[in-house]
Order: C-alpha cells, then structure tokens, then sequence
C-alpha cells in the first residue's frame, strides 16, 4: 500500500453523468475516506457506439461536479485519441504519482466485465476496487464474483449504499420520449440536455 493521498477514480461515458454517479463518487469518499475524486469521462470508447461526442459528455461532467470540491474533471480518457484502457491509465498516473494510492471506482455491473478488460491483472495490482451494488445485482453474486477476482490479484472493497437504478441508458429514453428526467441528472445537466437538443433522435 503506498503512503501518501488516496484519490478514487470514476471513469465512465457519463452519457449523461446522472445521481447514481454523483452518489457512488459520494459513497466512496466517505467509506474509503478519499482525499479526492478524478471524474475520467472516456474518449472514443471501442466497446460503445453512438456515443454522445466527448467534448458534450466532458460538459455535463464539469456542471455536475462543480459544487462538489474534491470532485475533480481529469481529461487523462476524454483527450486521447483512439482507444483507452484503464491499465494504461493507471500505469501513466502511477508513475507520475508514485505516492498515491488509486482507488477505481465502479459499479456492479463492471465487477462483471472487468476481467474481459485489457490486462485486469496490471489494473488489480496498480488500483483497490471499490465496488457498489447496482439494479440487477445480488450481493451474494457480487461477492462471489469478487472472491474470483481476488484469486487473481484484485483487493476489493465494497461500498454500502442503497441500490441506485439510475442508467444513462434510460435517461437517454426517457429524453427521446419526452418524460422527466429532473429527479435523475442534477439541474445544471437536465438544461444542458434541453439546450443543446440532446438525445432527442436517440436510436
Ligand atoms: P449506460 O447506461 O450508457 O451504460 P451508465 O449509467 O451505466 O450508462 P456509465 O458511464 O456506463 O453509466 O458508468 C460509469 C460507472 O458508474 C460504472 O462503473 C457504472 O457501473 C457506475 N454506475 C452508473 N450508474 C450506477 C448506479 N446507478 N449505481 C451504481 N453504479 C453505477
Ligand atoms: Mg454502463
């Protein structure tokens, strides 16, 4: 374990950045007692299409997090040309920062899919998982899966929160069908998505 700060990462497409973001980046500051929090929107993602362009996602990140002082925006992901990968990711920030300790922040539902990642091995040994329910997700799987991760390398934490079934998937339907989204993405981002016409013709 490295000696000095302990700063999470969120990574995501945040197409948009909604609550159940805002409230997983909050859970992990306070239960991992984090000194601050990189929002890391993805740049060209080669595992989703007909995603938003970077520079509208990297918007509604900065609104969203703006009142929120140790959230930071890190465009590490958004300004890299082609494809991104986490392992890299954390390799450059560890050998730039080599005191501090990375936390990778992340949902169930990437518990799930981790392992299909480039390289997961150099990820589990560069960052902690710190982990948080989501919808479909049992704890009893989670943690199961999560003991097969850590056969491999992985150091795990679990978050205690309430189950969040907000998605940007349906955020974007909800937008495309006219329905409110104000209770699921801050304010700032819900005239974001207003004024610029986004998702609208959504397919
Ligand atoms: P999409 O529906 O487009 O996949 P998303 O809502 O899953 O979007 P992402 O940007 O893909 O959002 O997610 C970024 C990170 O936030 C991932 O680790 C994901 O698991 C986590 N996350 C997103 N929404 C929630 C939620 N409601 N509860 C817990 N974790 C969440
Ligand atoms: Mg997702």
């Amino acid at each position: 374990m490295r000696s000095g700060k302990k700063i999470g990462i969120m990574g995501g497409t945040f197409n948009p950045i909604h609550n159940g973001h805002l409230q997983l980046a909050m859970a992990a500051q306070d239960q991992v007692s984090l000194d601050q929090i990189l929002f890391m929107p993805s740049g060209n993602s080669y595992m989703k299409r007909n995603v938003l362009e970077t520079q509208k996602r990297v918007d509604m990140v900065a609104l969203a997090i703006a009142r929120y002082p140790n959230f930071e925006l890190s465009l590490v992901e958004a300004q890299k040309s082609g494809n991104t990968y986490t392992c890299e990711t954390l390799k450059s920030l560890t050998t730039s920062n080599p005191d501090v300790q990375y936390y990778f922040i992340i949902g169930a539902d990437i518990l799930f899919q981790i392992e299909q990642w480039r390289n997961p091995e150099q990820i589990y040994q560069l960052a902690v998982l710190v982990c948080a329910v989501r919808d479909d997700y049992d704890f009893d799987a989670i943690q199961k899966k999560g003991n097969l991760l850590k056969a491999s390398g992985a150091d795990i934490v679990y978050l205690n929160m309430p189950k969040s079934d907000i998605s940007s998937t349906d955020i974007r339907a909800k937008v495309k069908s006219s329905l409110p989204i104000s209770k699921l993405v801050p304010s700032e981002v819900a005239h974001y998505i207003e004024q610029e016409h986004l998702y609208y013709e959504e397919d």
